[in-house]
C-alpha cells in the first residue's frame, strides 16, 4: 500500500539546503542514502497522501514514523489541506478527517495518538497505552509537555510544527522511542539532551545506541532573531558562536537551529552515523509545508509522529 515516490518529490520542487557542517557530514557518509528525509506516498482510499520519512529511522525496523506536509487533507483556505491543529480556527470535523488520513497512511490506530501540549518548555512525559487518544479522542489531562517518550508498542507519539524543530529518537536495544518539539527556547535549553536523559532514566537508554533525526524546520537564512535571543545562544554555546549565528550588523542575527540541535545531540553522546539532520526548510517551502514566518501566523500545523511497531 505504501510506496516510495521520489518522483512525487521532484514534482513538488522541494528546496533542499544543507548547512556547511551538515554538508561535510553528508559527504562523509555519501555512500549511505539515509541521511536526508525522502518522500513517500500512501494511498488513502483514492487519495494520494505524501509525507516525509527518514530512512535512518526506517532502517531500525522497529518504528513507524512520518513528518506530514500540507497535502492529502480536507481543510480549506489558509489551512489547506492537511491542518493538524484544533486550536487555530479550522473546522473540527476537517481536522478529525485529517487525522483519520494520517492514521491510515501510517497504518496506526486512530484511537492511539497521544498529543503533546506544546508551550516551549523542556518537559518530557512518559506515556503508555493507558494514555491512548489523549488530545484527539479525549481530554489530555496534562499541560506544558513538549516531549513524549514511551516503550509501549502502538502508542503514537504526536507533536506539531510550523517552523520549530522536531527531534526523533529510537532506541532499538531497549525498544523505546522519544519525540520532542524544540523551538528556539527548547533548543537553547537543550531539549534534545533533556529527552535523552528522560529515556536514560526511564528505559536505560544509552545515547551511543540511540538513532536520531532532526526534522524539517526553519533554516538559518529564513530565521532572523533579535539581540536578546542571540545572546542567550552565545551564552549557552560560546565556542560555536560563529557556526550558529550570523551577525547582520543591525542588531539582528540569523540563527541556525539545525546546526545547534546537531551540536546538542552530538555533545549528548549521539554518534554522527546515527544522526540524520534535515535539509528541508519549512519557510523556504511554504507552499508544501506550513511555516509560521512565511505566512505571518496564518497557517495550520504539520505533524511529526513516531510509534513502536507491535
Ligand atoms: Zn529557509
Amino acid at each position: 500500500m505504501i510506496e516510495e515516490s521520489q518522483e512525487q518529490y521532484e514534482k513538488m520542487k522541494l528546496t533542499r539546503k544543507r548547512t556547511q557542517k551538515a554538508l561535510q557530514h553528508a559527504i562523509k557518509y555519501a555512500d549511505r542514502a539515509d541521511i536526508a528525509p525522502i518522500w513517500k506516498t500512501a494511498l488513502v482510499g483514492t487519495v494520494q497522501f505524501p509525507y516525509l520519512s527518514y530512512p535512518l529511522l526506517e532502517q531500525t525496523g522497529i518504528v513507524k514514523h512520518c513528518f506530514t506536509t500540507r497535502f492529502g487533507g480536507v481543510s480549506k483556505g489558509m489551512f489547506e489541506s492537511l491542518n493538524l491543529s484544533f486550536s487555530r480556527g479550522d473546522e473540527h470535523a476537517a481536522v478529525e478527517e485529517n487525522f483519520h488520513r494520517v492514521s491510515q497512511a501510517l497504518g496506526v490506530d486512530y484511537g492511539k495518538f497521544v498529543f503533546t501540549d506544546q508551550t516551549h518548555t523542556t518537559n518530557v512525559k512518559r506515556v503508555c497505552l493507558e494514555d491512548a487518544g489523549k488530545g484527539l479522542t479525549r481530554e489530555r489531562g496534562y499541560s506544558d509537555v513538549d516531549g513524549l517518550i514511551t516503550n509501549e508498542a502502538g502508542v503514537v507519539l504526536s507533536t506539531f510544527y510550523a517552523d520549530c524543530v522536531p527531534l526523533y529518537f529510537v532506541d532499538v536495544s531497549n525498544h523505546a522511542i522519544g519525540l520532542s518539539h524544540s523551538g528556539w527556547r527548547g533548543t537553547v535549553r537543550r531539549m534534545g539532551h533533556v529527552t535523552l536523559e528522560a529515556m536514560r532514566r526511564e528505559f536505560g537508554s544509552k545515547p551511543e545506541e540511540v538513532v536520531c533525526a532532526v526534522g524539517p524546520s526553519i533554516c538559518q537564512d529564513c530565521y532572523e532573531v533579535g539581540k536578546e535571543v542571540a545572546e542567550e545562544f552565545i551564552q549557552e554555546f560560546p565556542s560555536y558562536r560563529q557556526e550558529i549565528l550570523k551577525d547582520k550588523g543591525n542588531g539582528k542575527y540569523q540563527l541556525d537551529l539545525w546546526r545547534t540541535n546537531e551540536i546538542i545531540l552530538l555533545e549528548a553522546g549521539i554518534k554522527p552515523e546515527h544522526l540524520s539532520v534535515t535539509d528541508i526548510c519549512t519557510c523556504c517551502n511554504s507552499k508544501i509545508l506550513f511555516s509560521h514566518r512565511a505566512s505571518h501566523g496564518k497557517r495550520g500545523n504539520l505533524g511529526a509522529f513516531l510509534c513502536l511497531k507491535p
